[in-house]
């Protein structure tokens, strides 16, 4: 019989920690920079196809998405970082609602950063990785859009980022939403961890 697919309810959308949803249960954060495969993936660990819409402009995703997934947890789509058609004011205004929800969120279980599989280790993604390390919240890294290069160059590019970020050793993921693989290891991952304690809060 096949697995069933997970029940998934839209929740809410805020603009800021202020007006997130009260922390009730598990959440996991997906971050990565336009165009990574952000919304596709959530689609795909939802099972539902338009849930979080896939864009077609860099960065118009504006507010922290809660999905409900099976009654367990929240995934929580975070807006992309780094694209360049936001202006000034809009940008830092999206920067210090992503960064208050990371700091302060209590019920933050895990951060998913989101990387593109094909490209070498990018200035952007480590430095938001370093800054998740240095403020001592758990994180990990979903590799996407496998299917798009060979396994030697994707697992070279995969080694070098892990290189940079040394010595943080985060639990890696790599998935491709069109062959739809890493995905089921992914919504394991998230299962699993969501019945496990909370990691504790942040020190300041
Ligand atoms: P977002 O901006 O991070 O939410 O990215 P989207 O989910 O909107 O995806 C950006 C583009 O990449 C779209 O054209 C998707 O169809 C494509 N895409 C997303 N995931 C994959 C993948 O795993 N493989 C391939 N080949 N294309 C993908």
């Amino acid at each position: 019989m096949p697995a069933k697919l997970p029940a998934t309810s839209f929740v809410t959308s805020s603009p800021d920690i202020g007006s997130c949803p009260p922390p009730s249960l598990p959440e996991f954060a997906l971050i990565g920079r336009s165009n990574v495969g952000k919304s596709t993936l959530l689609n795909l660990l939802a099972s539902q196809k338009a849930l979080a819409k896939v864009s077609a402009t860099p960065g118009r995703t504006r507010l922290i998405n809660f999905f409900l997934i099976n009654n367990a947890y929240f995934l929580v789509d975070l807006p992309g970082y780094g694209f360049a058609k936001a202006g000034k004011k809009d940008r830092s205004n999206l920067e210090s609602a992503i960064s208050g929800y990371l700091l302060e969120r209590p019920s933050l279980y895990n951060t998913l950063v989101l990387i593109d599989s094909r490209l070498p280790p990018q200035k952007i993604d480590l430095e938001f990785v370093a800054w998740l390390a240095e403020i001592a919240r758990p994180f990990s890294l979903v590799f996407t859009k496998t299917d798009k290069l060979n396994a030697a160059p994707a697992a070279k590019n995969r080694a070098d980022f892990l290189a940079a970020i040394a010595p943080n050793e985060p639990q890696v993921f790599a998935t491709s939403s069109v062959k739809k693989t890493g995905v089921g290891e992914l919504r394991a991952f998230l299962s699993s961890a969501a019945k496990a304690p909370a990691p504790p809060p942040r020190e300041e």
